[in-house]
């Protein structure tokens, strides 16, 4: 599933093959009735036509397309959304729900699984994604911003850490891999996080995800043995991230912890899961360091 690092890919891949570009056409499959948000299909198909793309953003999750004469495109990939670029005349792939000619004879072409992704066209992009929390690539993603979304929270830190009204952009990943770098167990109450945790875990989640974005995302389906396809994570040009290869939680189950060699463990957390290790993020927190008992 898409999270911030795999969204960004995609924007920085996108700022790269198609500024500039004009779209020519749009199409939106039928059997895709929910990928529209808040207008007729016809509407959103006719108001790309023509218009120039300007530039490229990206707030959470959400891909932020700015066209010319202020409007905006926006998109959120959800559980298997991809965004590819392709020559016009390439065949369709299976799962194309929408295709958007450019003037250079080429298509992005959205292509989607679970049929669960989402497209704006907007003149006010904040209507969308006003309530998203901060941004935890920011340079204003300090220590304190991160205890400011975990206060007076008693859920299990790693469902705040998954609320984009929190903090934008983390999902099951790396929400997982970010709790295991700061060593915190998943099920601890975000509000019980000491000072000293709650700047591992800030400096955890900025590790977890540049990792992501350096290794181009996370295409899981590479990790089971399965052939990649686009069922998973793919690039603009269709190709998978390498990051599962590097992950230390998520998708671990039973396999050796990269820190201690103890078997990672799955536990259940609401409809989802969590991976942890139970020696490096103890259900009581870490004992105290060294350090505080010199003192
Ligand atoms: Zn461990």
């Amino acid at each position: 599933m898409p999270e911030l690092p795999e969204v960004e890919t995609l924007a920085r891949d996108l700022r790269a093959a198609v500024v500039g570009r004009t779209i020519t056409d749009a199409w939106v499959a039928p059997d895709a009735p929910r990928l529209v948000q808040a207008m007729p299909v016809e509407t959103f198909t006719s108001g790309l036509r023509g218009r120039r793309i300007e530039e490229i953003g990206r707030r959470g999750k959400y891909l932020l397309i700015k066209l010319d004469r202020d409007l905006w495109w926006l998109l959120h990939r959800r559980m298997s959304g991809n965004v590819i670029h392709r020559p016009a005349d390439a065949p369709d792939e299976r799962y194309l729900r929408a295709r958007f000619r450019l003037d250079d004879g080429s298509e992005l072409r959205f292509v989607d699984l679970r049929k669960f992704g989402t497209m704006w066209l907007t003149d006010d992009p904040q209507a969308v994604v006003a309530k998203l929390g901060p941004e935890p690539l920011d340079e204003a993603f300090t220590a304190e911003v991160l205890a400011a979304a975990l206060a007076k929270r008693s859920a299990p830190v790693k469902a705040v850490l998954m609320d984009q009204h929190a903090i934008a952009g983390l999902g099951n990943l790396y929400a997982d891999e970010a709790l295991h770098y700061a060593g915190i167990h998943p099920l601890r109450p975000a509000q019980s996080l000491s000072t000293e945790e709650v700047a591992r875990l800030r400096d955890g989640i900025v590790r977890a995800l540049e990792q992501g974005l350096a290794n181009l995302g996370s295409s899981m389906g590479g990790s089971d043995g399965e052939e990649v396809s686009l069922r998973d994570h793919v690039n603009l040009n269709g190709e998978p991230g390498s990051n599962q290869e590097y992950l230390v939680a998520y998708g671990r189950e039973g396999r050796p912890c990269r820190s201690c060699g103890a078997a990672i463990e799955r536990l259940k957390l609401s409809n989802r899961s969590a991976h942890f290790c139970p020696r490096c993020q103890p259900a009581g927190g870490r004992a105290k360091r060294k350090r505080a008992k010199a003192k």
